[in-house]
């Protein structure tokens, strides 16, 4: 006899809420921000603004894992927006992407 509020355990799964937040927010923050959208740049924002939030995570049914989010989102959405921006602001001013074509380390000087 099953017991229908069980589910199997390969059903469930562990999620880092703070970090489903970030990344679901940090496009559009950049994006604000005027940061690089460059994949390096998103990712600095995102590891930065994790790093000063506070980890959470919890174990959800993997079907229910997008739609409990808004859950901290209630909870968390301020503090989470603030650290956000500031990541954004710090990425802005000391970029780390590699220097695409014509930008060069300067005052290094190539000796042939
Ligand atoms: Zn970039």
């Amino acid at each position: 006899m099953a017991n229908e509020n069980m589910l199997p355990d390969q059903d469930v799964t562990y999620l880092n809420v703070m970090q489903a937040l970030v990344e679901d927010k940090a496009g559009k923050y950049i994006q604000m921000a005027g940061v690089c959208p460059c994949p390096r740049c998103r990712i600095d924002v995102v590891a930065l603004t994790l790093s000063k939030m506070p980890s959470k995570y919890v174990v959800v049914q993997k079907a229910d894992a997008v739609p409990m989010l808004s859950v901290y989102e209630n909870r968390y959405g301020t503090a989470l927006v603030s650290s956000l921006l500031a990541a954004c602001e710090q990425v802005k001013a000391h970029p780390r992407h590699a220097s695409g074509g014509d930008e060069k380390p300067r005052g290094v000087a190539f000796v042939r």
